[in-house]
């Protein structure tokens, strides 16, 4: 009896991953023709290198990259890492939701709000732009899932949105008037309206502490080995997304054990 119920859970999760990897093979899709302004319907999948379409049993997420180890099956073109990456970090946060929540309405619009970090973390790395219409959308959907759910109220989604996006915009304004050109864009305040959406406001506050951190001990190296140095162009919004998945994943807690067992409160 007991043995059955486990092979159904099994069966259910290796699906979510399953489910989740083929949904990063689209993102790979997104991730590369949405900024060109491309159709991410047709034409189909084909090589960048030879311009071969793939067949569908060569594009089988994670799988086929394995089984042709790498490379184009026509020109022998390297694929790059990233694609079977995308894929399994996307299947990884599918069943990781999934096991936290199991078909709740919680998963479905934690699981759009991750989607939309992955899809920005590495457009922004390609292009060192954020789409709008991710980022805009984002936030609307993430305001309007607050009244579908106990967890998150409307005024702090909406306090999220304009707290989160305003201290940002106010923090690159500064650095404008200071440094006499544009640090962050206006691509990383709209993102953080997003994650504010979804996260309310301790969320995006404790977003934009962890990202600086991160982004700071990350940045330095690179500048350091860099030409450029201080002046090295380093897209942010990963950073933001590092943060923001942080929080969704830890903040709660993090904040139960600073208030209680840090302030003793
Ligand atoms: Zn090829």
């Amino acid at each position: 009896m007991f043995q059955s119920i486990d092979a159904w859970s099994l069966a259910r999760q290796v699906w979510v991953f399953a489910a989740g990897c083929c949904l990063g093979s689209f993102f790979n899709v997104v991730i590369y023709r949405l900024p060109a302004g491309k159709s991410l319907v047709t034409p189909g999948s084909h090589c960048p290198g030879c311009g071969h379409a793939i067949a569908f049993y060569d594009n089988i997420p994670i799988f086929s990259y394995l089984l042709l180890m790498g490379k184009c099956r026509y020109c022998r073109g390297r694929i790059s890492i990233r694609y079977p990456a995308v894929e399994a970090i996307t299947g990884l946060f599918a069943l990781g939701l999934f096991l936290r929540y199991g078909w709740e309405a919680q998963f479905a619009i934690e699981f759009v709000f991750i989607s939309l970090l992955i899809l920005i973390t590495f457009i922004d790395l390609d292009t060192y732009e954020i789409p709008n219409v991710l980022s805009l959308s984002g936030t609307v959907f993430g305001f309007l899932c607050s009244f579908a759910t106990p967890r998150l109220s409307w005024t702090d989604s909406l306090l999220g949105i304009l707290i989160g996006g305003g201290s940002f915009y106010a923090i690159a304004a500064l650095f404008q008037y200071l440094r006499k050109k544009e640090g962050m864009g206006m691509g990383d305040v709209k993102l953080l309206g997003m994650i504010g959406a979804f996260l309310g406001l301790p969320g995006v506050l404790l977003t934009i502490m962890v990202s600086s951190i991160v982004g700071t001990l990350a940045g330095l190296p690179v500048m350091w080995r860099s030409r450029e140095g201080m002046s090295t162009r380093i897209p942010f919004g990963p950073f933001l997304a590092i943060g923001a998945i942080c929080y969704l994943f830890w903040g709660p807690a993090f904040i139960q054990w600073y208030l209680s067992d840090f302030w003793g409160a």
